[in-house]
């Protein structure tokens, strides 16, 4: 895979190194793997006063947490009516508090620790069809009525340019309970929030197999971890590690550009309030702007194991559709990350045997469901399974075929899906 420097990479104000693991060591809690969801866990963990060890293969914020959109969106990944259908009512409900005490948990953190992430508020989500305004006004009231939720309103195409200048879209969900941020700033502040509670990471350390008995064994080239519990915070990175969970979850690649600081005018034309964007396509563009003007903008995904060879050409051409006006801006950055999704697109949390805990799949929806994950996590080790059991308890399934076969059909369905997008 192609390594490519991400705006992100590039805008850190400094970028702080753990030292790789070598010899023997001890913890309560092993963690493998330093994106949200590991130093999360980690955070929450050594708050409730656990030793905890975290090993990365690479780098704090290396996987899908430094790479990403930057979104922090209310709810699941899913609507209510579908958790309704699926789940019953109760659960519904409580995945919906979930939701918003995962944007809850992101912002007390993010002020909690002062990580200076350049975090903002609102996320505007834009029908590109028409005939997708009714539901998106709907859900708005349909929010309202059942869950008390009167922070979103319904934008109709006439106060579109409120917000944006495009031809693109016909309406939109105004929503003011979201956040956006700076992903790789978060991932850092949370690693040394971390830090400061207790943790010890190692990057550079990548994890190559481990042993469960009454402890777990956790190794690396160079070292070892005892602990008595272990943590798989590894996402759509976890490869061939651990073979019982791989089936749930399907990698995919998602790519992202920046362009270069743009004029103060192009940038109120991109977004006049600032909020991030993104749409209702399957497979959703989503943009907001940096905190020096750039249009960050997400789109095109792929189901292989290579990236693109012009990440910058492949997402650009979308990014054109919404802004022709974007003709002569220069792109400075392209890049990509892998994320995990599931077939229900709900997280796939569990545990196997006794002491080995696994947090994946977030499928696309993990700023704030990996952090609240972390605390959900946190509540489990120390003996309350309730709200972590309300994830680890939903109906899932592993893909057709499971791991070997599970690509050409789950490829074919994806690429279906995406080449409707675009017709
Ligand atoms: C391009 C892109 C855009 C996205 N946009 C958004 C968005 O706007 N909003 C949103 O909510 N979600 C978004 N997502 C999804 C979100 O980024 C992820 O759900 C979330 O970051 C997952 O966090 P994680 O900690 O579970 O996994 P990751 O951040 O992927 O971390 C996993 C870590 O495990 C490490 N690892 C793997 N194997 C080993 C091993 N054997 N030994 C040691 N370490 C190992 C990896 O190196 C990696 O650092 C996006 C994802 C991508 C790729």
């Amino acid at each position: 895979m192609p390594e490519v420097t991400s705006y992100y990479e590039d805008s850190l104000d400094q970028k702080k190194a753990y030292p790789p693991m070598l010899g023997d060591q001890r913890a309560d809690i092993c963690i493998v793997g330093a994106g949200y969801t590991g130093l999360s866990s980690a955070l929450h963990l050594a708050e409730r006063g656990y030793s905890v060890i975290v090993v990365e293969a690479e780098s704090v914020g290396f996987g899908a947490s430094g790479r990403n959109g930057g979104h922090v969106g209310i709810g699941q990944r899913k609507d209510q009516y579908y958790l309704e259908k699926q789940f019953g009512k109760q659960i519904a409900r409580g995945l919906w508090d979930m939701g918003l005490e995962a944007v809850d948990t992101v912002k007390q953190l993010i002020d909690k620790h002062q990580i200076h992430c350049d975090l903002k508020q609102g996320i505007l989500h834009l029908a590109h069809r028409s005939k997708y305004c009714g539901e998106l006004e709907e859900e708005v009231e349909y929010l309202r009525d059942n869950y008390q939720f009167d922070q979103m309103e319904y934008v109709a195409p006439g106060a579109l340019p409120n917000f944006l200048d495009s031809q693109a879209y016909y309406g939109a969900q105004w929503d003011q309970a979201s956040l956006h941020l700076h992903p790789l700033k978060y991932a850092q502040g949370l690693a040394e929030a971390a830090t400061k509670a207790g943790v010890t990471i190692f990057e550079q350390s990548p994890v190559l197999s481990y042993s469960q008995g009454r402890s777990v064994v956790v190794r690396t080239a160079e070292g070892s971890v005892t602990a008595n519990e272990m943590i798989l915070a590894c996402n759509g990175y976890i490869e061939k590690l651990e073979p019982r969970i791989n089936g749930y979850i399907m990698p995919i690649n998602n790519f992202v550009i920046a362009t270069e600081p743009l004029s103060e005018e192009l940038a109120r034309a991109v977004s006049a309030k600032d909020t991030a964007m993104q749409d209702t396509r399957f497979v959703i563009n989503y943009w907001k702007l940096s905190a020096d003007n750039r249009l960050i903008f997400g789109g095109g995904e792929n189901y292989r194991r290579g990236f693109p060879r012009d990440i910058k050409g492949f997402v650009r051409k979308y990014m054109l559709q919404i802004y022709p006006q974007l003709e002569n801006s220069k792109i400075d950055y392209g890049w990509g990350g892998t994320l995990a999704i599931t077939l229900n697109r709900m997280p796939h949390f569990g545990r196997i045997g006794d002491n080995i805990w696994h947090l994946q799949g977030y499928s696309g929806h993990g700023v704030p469901t990996a952090t609240l994950a972390g605390k959900l996590i946190a509540e489990a080790i120390s003996g309350k399974l309730e709200r972590f059991d309300l994830i680890s308890n939903l109906p899932t399934r592993k893909f057709p075929g499971g791991t070997l076969l599970r690509w050409p059909g789950m490829v074919a369905g994806m690429l279906y899906f995406a080449l409707r997008d675009r017709i």
